[in-house]
């Protein structure tokens, strides 16, 4: 398999940088799907395109029925303007790293399309590249949902809701990093949860210098509505990792006129749900106040967004072996269960349905989600996630599964689809408070 891999690395590396060079966000990830598709096709790999918009979902069958072990890579950018690869139109770029991801997803394909491989395996491999997961542009995939076209508003969250998973046993992905911590590969630890939040403030527009006496100013409410917002800061605790942040997507049209149409979209993260419902409370009452205190109206819509990471400690031993076989064991870093990276995934959405893991590889330099987030090292970034994730479905999957079964038996789900669906379902939310 390594072989297989290490023929066509210059193949996989020149695709990833393809998707480098075609940033495209959330759920309009058309070329960048329509790459995948192509590669697949190239290598005689049958797959189903179009699902939650720009997903595709392709199989390495084994001889023998048993488990599904899913291999993730996600197909979005992010907006960072002034980013080096950012495109100039839309601002997209890759400050995530995820062209990586989709150069790995394609390596593992290969790998397990190699001579005499599903003949080791019982149970099936499914490749799967995913929209939007990064949770931005909120507006517009709401939009989306009023209009029927999503149901939750994340990649991995609608291939849930559609049942694109329900045929998956466990799922794995690896991630680029730029931090030291993470040497070349790192494992185990979690991310924080959040909702997302999109806010209209709805005011009067008049003369901003003839008659401003008669406007209603939705950016003054959305400035007393941040100042109230920070002034909770105190009341968090540390160890909840809660965060609180959020952008001016509309700040107003005419310098002249009383902004009378501001937009926010904002983020509740926390560790767990108590901390994320305290904290998105607490938002929802600086929104009001800000309506409150300038007479103008708030359109609040809370978004359920991602759940906290559980790495299944089965499969992270797996992968430490696997990940130490090909950079040397002191280069693979185990972080501690607790430790918080402060960010969030839909792989934790998942990770509560199926034993799963969300490891990193060390091969960007800069700081994510930064004008500088660069993958400098695409062996590291491609090849050898590529190559781990395949042994990984191989150990699972031969000698009749017994692994993959061992991981199953010690690792029951911490909730049903539709326990899942129910729960972020509860969590959407809307609003509209008048301040009078
Ligand atoms: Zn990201
Ligand atoms: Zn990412």
């Amino acid at each position: 398999m390594d072989a297989a891999v290490d023929g066509r690395s210059l193949w996989l590396i020149e695709a990833a940088k393809t998707v480098l060079n075609t940033p495209e966000v959330g759920f309009l990830e058309a070329k960048t799907s329509a790459l995948v598709g192509q590669k697949l096709n190239e290598l005689g790999i049958a797959h189903e395109s179009g699902i939650a918009l720009t997903g595709i979902k392709g199989y390495i069958r084994g001889a023998n029925p048993g488990p599904t072990v899913a291999i993730i890579g996600e197909l979005d950018a992010l907006r960072i303007t002034g980013h080096p690869y950012s495109d100039p139109e839309t601002g997209a770029a890759h400050a995530c790293g995820h062209h990586g991801q989709i150069g790995a997803l394609l390596g593992a394909a290969v790998a397990l399309s190699a001579p005499g491989v599903r003949e080791s395996l019982s149970g099936n491999v499914a490749l799967i590249a995913v929209p939007a997961e990064e949770f931005i542009d909120i507006g517009y995939r709401w939009g989306l949902r009023e209009e029927g076209t999503l149901g939750l508003l994340s990649g991995k969250q609608e291939f849930i809701r559609l049942g694109q998973f329900d045929d998956v046993d466990m799922a794995m992905m690896v991630h680029t990093s730029s931090s030291p911590e993470d040497a070349r590969f790192s494992l185990g630890g979690t991310s924080n949860g959040h909702v997302a939040k999109y806010v209209e403030f709805i005011g009067r527009a008049s003369h901003a210098g003839g008659s401003p006496e008669h406007g209603v100013n939705a950016l003054q409410a959305a400035m007393v509505a941040l100042n109230a917002l920070n002034a909770q800061r105190e009341t968090m605790r540390n160890e909840d990792a809660v965060r609180l942040h959020g952008i001016i997507s509309a700040g107003g049209t005419s310098v002249n006129s009383v902004p009378a149409d501001v937009r926010y979209e904002g983020r509740v993260r926390g560790r767990d749900f108590e901390s994320i419902t305290d904290a998105s409370a607490k938002m929802d009452r600086c929104l009001r106040a800000g309506a409150l205190a300038t007479g103008a109206k708030v359109r609040i819509v809370t978004v359920a967004g991602y759940l906290p990471m559980l790495n299944d400690p089965v499969l992270v031993d797996m992968f430490r072996r696997r990940a130490g076989d090909l950079v040397g064991p002191a280069r693979v870093a185990i972080q501690p269960e607790d430790r918080n990276r402060g960010g969030s995934t839909d792989m934790g959405d998942l990770s509560h349905l199926m034993p799963a893991i969300h490891p990193y590889t060390g091969a960007a330099s800069g700081g994510g989600h930064g004008v500088d987030y660069l993958i400098d090292d695409y062996d590291q970034a491609v090849i050898r996630p590529a190559k781990a994730m395949a042994m990984m479905a191989v150990d699972l999957l031969s000698d009749n599964a017994v692994r993959a079964r061992e991981v199953l038996a010690k690792s029951p789900p911490r909730m049903t689809k539709a326990e899942y669906l129910k729960l972020q379902y509860g969590r959407m939310s809307e609003e509209l408070y008048e301040g009078k």
